[in-house]
């Protein structure tokens, strides 16, 4: 059983058919019909799409135009793409530590790191949950800096009766197979500022400024790069499936969170395993159901109870290693050791239990059971 997995129907298969039978493969209609869609379902004014969410975030560092010198003040717990797109737009990654129960950035630790160098501050809904994004918007507006929501985790979610994607001044999705839907490998960064929008599609093309579909349209040859870009685009192949996926994905919420009530209402008799702080308002999406480990009451540390657990065919995972403790980071920004003692300490008792819609009851029994005998003898 793996930690996260991809749900496929008849007719997400019908839609990639149908997309490869329609003669455009990229650049087509489908990319705007996913824009489409996508922005409307989030509420907000523009989608772009892109290959992968951390094109998404690389276009959005872009497109808030981070530059050599500038700071964008990250959470210590994310996935290494959050602060690799802070560095690609030649900015420096600042970590900011977390709240112990929630695992989401700790907003005092946050302002304590502003600087006048400070640009941008990007909040991760860890696990599926928002952030405080009401303290965030206040933070950044006394700070005069560029919110950005990684909201790879959390489409589907909303925060005070407001979508995920909606929250920040850009942010992004990913559609890898694991997220909450899934178009292969893909990502999109959505936003209500003309500006940042018209700058991220023109970077996810080279840096040009009109598409191949629209010169075709318009009869003419004559193009003109005016930035560096890239070739961040999503195929229709792709935006085809991204668009059944995203009709489907309200049931997947609504299944994530009924397997999540499980979860609680079963680790409640299961000594040492503790689930995150669920805050009341605000709908998670479920993309990680992590716990934490009392490893002492346990007898084992978390690497024990992982390959226990993987032994016992549960594919747990753990998520994430602060990501200043890579190596690459250690080489680039020094020894930060200690900087986040919250995201520290939780790291040594972090683990991610199976979650996907596709997953049974009894499949969540499983792993319980399994998370009962951990602190057994061998
Ligand atoms: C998955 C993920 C990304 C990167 O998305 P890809 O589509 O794999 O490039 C970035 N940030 C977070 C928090 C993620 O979970």
């Amino acid at each position: 059983m793996p930690y996260g997995r991809q749900s496929i129907n008849d007719r997400d298969v019908e839609a990639v058919v149908e997309a490869l039978k329609s003669g455009w493969l990229t650049t087509g209609p489908q990319v705007e019909h996913f824009e489409r869609d996508l922005a409307s379902f989030c509420g907000t004014v523009h989608a772009v799409v892109v290959n992968s969410g951390t094109a998404a975030l690389h276009a959005a560092a872009h497109a808030i135009n981070i530059q050599e010198g500038d700071e964008v003040i990250v959470p210590a717990i994310t996935f290494a793409a959050t602060s690799n797109a802070v560095l690609y737009a030649g900015g420096t990654p600042v970590f900011a530590d977390v709240n112990p129960d929630t695992l989401l950035i700790d907003l005092s630790d946050a302002e304590s790191k502003v600087t006048p160098r400070t640009k941008a501050i990007c909040a991760v809904d860890y696990a599926g949950q928002p952030c405080d994004y009401q303290g965030l918007r206040e933070l950044a507006d006394r700070h005069g800096l560029r919110l950005i929501a990684d909201a790879c985790h959390s489409i589907g979610a909303s925060y005070r009766g407001r979508m995920s994607g909606s929250l920040a001044d850009v942010s992004t999705f990913s559609f890898h197979p694991v997220k909450g839907i899934t178009t292969g490998e893909g990502g999109a960064l959505v936003t209500s500022h003309p500006e940042i929008a018209q700058s991220a599609r023109q970077f996810r093309n080279h840096g040009i400024d009109t598409d191949h579909r629209l010169r075709a349209r318009q009869g003419a040859h004559v193009y003109d790069q005016e930035t560096l870009g890239f070739n961040y685009r999503l195929s229709d192949i792709q935006c085809a499936l991204g668009r059944t996926q995203l009709a489907r994905l309200p049931s997947f919420v609504y299944r994530r969170a009924e397997l999540a009530d499980r979860y609680h209402e079963a680790l409640v008799t299961v000594d040492g395993v503790s689930p995150l702080t669920v805050l009341s308002d605000r709908v998670h999406a479920w993309h990680l159901y992590a716990v934490l480990l009392e490893t002492e009451r346990l007898g084992i540390s978390r690497d024990e109870a992982f390959s226990r657990l993987r032994d016992m065919n549960i594919g747990v995972n753990v998520h994430y290693r602060p990501v200043y403790q890579h190596t690459y980071y250690r080489k680039r920004l020094g020894d930060l050791d200690g900087i986040c003692p919250a995201a520290e300490a939780a790291y040594d008792r972090l683990l991610t239990l199976p979650l996907f819609p596709d997953m049974t009851a009894e499949d969540l029994d499983d792993v319980v059971y399994s998370l009962t005998r951990l602190g057994d003898p061998r």
